[in-house]
C-alpha cells in the first residue's frame, strides 16, 4: 500500500465517491501511450459528462432551430432551451436576474465586452485601471487596448513571494485615478484564491468598479456574485464541465443597461433603419447574431449535472488531493512549488531543478499523464518569479490519489533521468 492509499484507508480523505462520478466521465478511460489516462490539465480545461455530451447531441437529435424569430414550434423549443440555460446560469451565480446574464464565447470574450463598452464610455486620459500580477493574459490584454485608445493606463498590483496579492501595496495604489479593478477569482497559473470580497470592499470604498476573471473558480465550487460583491463576473464554459466556444458575463443591471453595445448585428436591435438604430433590451442587447445555442444546452446541462454533486464535498476532496500531492513532492529533490498561498485551488505549479518544464511535461505524457507546462497565458507572473514557466497539475473533482501517485512516480522518474545527482 503506497503511502497516499494509507492517507485514505485511515479515513484522513473526506468522503466522497469519486469513482461514481468518474463513471459520469467517458474520456477518464481512454487509454494514452499503453497507460490508463492521468487527466491533470483541468486549468486548461474540464472533460465532459454523459450528461453534457448527450444533451448536446439530444438537441441537435430533437430541437435544433434559430432562436428568438421562429413562428414555428421547433424554433419555440429551442428558445426554451436556450432561455432555460440562462435562467440556470442566473441561479448558479445567484444573479439577482437572468437579464444580467450576457452570452459570450468565452472569459477573454466577456472581459474584452465590458473593456470596449464599458471603457469607450467611463475611461479617459488619465484614468487607471489596476490588473494584478496573477492575471491571465486575457484579464490584461483587453485593458491595455482600452487604457490606449484613451489615454488610461494599465497598472498592475504587485504580488508577494507566496504569489499572493499584496493588499497593501493594493491599498497604496487605490486613489481617484483609479476606475477599475480587474482581478482573478483563482489564479490559474498558481492556484490562489483571492480574496474577493475584500478586493471589492476596498476599490468601492475608493469610488472603482470589480471585474471578476471567474474562469477557475466555477470548476471548484458554486459562485454567488452578490456575496461578492463584483460588478462584472466573467467565466467559461469549458472549465465547468460544458463545452467550449460558450461563456458567461454577468454584471450589475445599471451598469449593463448604460453600457452601449459591443458588436452589431441581429439579435441585439429593435429596430434598424438608415436614419438610426434602436437597440433591444438586456440581455439581448450584448448577443449580436445567431448564439451558440448548442453551447447554452450544455451549459445548462453542466449545471444540472453539478446540482446532484455535493460541491463542498468534491472541493473537499481537490483539497486532499492537492495536500497529498504537495507532501509527496516535498521529499523528491528538486522539486520547488512556485508561491504558497494560504487559500490555494488544487493546482500544483512547479519548475525541477535541472529539467525543462517542456521535458517533464513529455516525459509524464509517455506515461499516460497530462499536464500543462509553459506560461499559462500569465507571463507577467512568471517574470516576477523569473521563470521561462512552470510545471502544471491541476486537479478536478473526478482525479483520485492513484493519479496522485501516478504523478509523483513520473516525476521521480524524471527527477532519476534529468535531475542533480
Ligand atoms: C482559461 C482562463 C481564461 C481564458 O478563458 P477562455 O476560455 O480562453 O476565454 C482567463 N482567465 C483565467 C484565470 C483562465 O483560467
Amino acid at each position: 500500500m503506497s503511502t497516499l492509499k494509507a492517507v485514505e484507508a485511515a479515513g484522513t480523505a473526506p468522503s466522497f465517491d469519486v469513482e461514481r462520478v468518474r463513471a459520469d466521465f467517458p474520456i477518464l478511460g481512454e487509454m494514452i501511450n499503453g497507460q490508463p489516462l492521468v487527466y491533470l490539465d483541468n486549468a486548461a480545461t474540464t472533460q465532459k459528462p454523459n450528461a453534457v455530451i448527450d444533451a448536446i447531441a439530444n438537441y441537435y437529435r430533437h430541437d435544433n432551430a434559430n432562436v428568438h424569430r421562429g413562428v414555428h414550434t421547433l424554433s419555440d423549443r429551442a428558445t426554451r432551451h436556450f432561455e432555460d440555460a440562462r435562467e440556470k446560469t442566473a441561479g448558479f451565480l445567484n444573479s439577482p436576474s437572468s437579464r444580467q446574464i450576457i452570452w459570450t464565447r468565452g472569459t477573454t470574450e466577456a472581459v474584452n465586452l465590458v473593456a470596449h463598452s464599458w471603457g469607450a464610455d467611463n475611461l479617459k486620459a488619465g484614468d487607471r485601471i489596476l490588473v494584478s500580477w496573477l492575471e491571465h493574459h486575457s484579464d490584461i490584454v483587453p485593458w491595455q487596448l482600452a487604457a490606449a485608445r484613451v489615454g488610461a493606463e494599465v497598472v498592475p498590483i504587485p504580488v508577494t513571494e507566496e504569489a499572493e496579492i499584496d493588499m497593501d501595496a493594493f491599498d497604496a495604489l487605490l486613489d481617484e485615478r483609479v476606475k477599475l479593478v480587474a482581478v482573478n477569482h483563482v489564479s490559474n497559473a498558481i492556484g490562489t484564491i483571492n480574496p474577493i470580497e475584500n478586493i471589492c470592499a476596498r476599490a468601492h470604498a475608493a469610488g472603482a468598479l470589480v471585474l471578476v476573471d471567474g474562469a477557475q473558480a466555477v470548476g471548484h465550487w458554486d459562485v454567488d456574485v452578490q456575496a461578492l460583491g463584483c460588478d462584472f463576473y466573467c467565466f467559461s464554459a469549458h472549465k465547468l464541465f460544458a463545452p467550449t466556444g460558450m461563456g458567461v458575463l454577468w454584471g450589475r443591471e445599471a451598469l449593463l443597461e448604460a453600457m452601449t453595445p459591443f458588436l452589431g448585428g441581429g439579435e441585439m436591435i429593435e429596430t434598424v433603419s438608415f436614419a438610426g438604430t434602436t437597440f433591444n433590451g438586456l440581455p439581448f442587447k450584448f448577443e449580436a447574431g445567431t448564439p451558440n445555442i448548442a453551447g447554452a444546452v450544455g451549459l445548462g446541462a453542466a449545471i444540472d449535472y453539478l446540482s446532484l454533486i455535493d460541491r463542498d464535498a468534491a472541493a473537499g476532496h481537490e483539497d486532499a488531493l492537492l495536500t497529498a500531492t504537495l507532501e509527496a513532492a516535498s521529499e523528491i529533490p528538486g522539486v520547488r512549488r512556485i508561491g504558497a498561498p494560504k487559500r490555494s485551488a488544487g493546482i500544483f505549479s512547479f519548475v525541477m531543478d535541472g529539467c525543462h518544464p517542456s521535458d517533464v511535461g513529455m516525459l509524464l505524457d509517455e506515461q499516460g499523464i497530462a499536464v500543462r507546462t509553459g506560461h499559462h497565458c500569465a507571463q507577467p507572473l512568471m517574470s516576477r518569479f523569473e521563470l521561462p514557466g512552470t510545471v502544471r497539475a491541476s486537479f478536478s473533482m473526478y482525479n483520485t490519489l492513484d493519479d496522485v501517485d501516478r504523478l509523483i512516480a513520473g516525476l521521480k522518474k524524471a527527477q532519476s533521468l534529468f535531475g542533480p545527482r
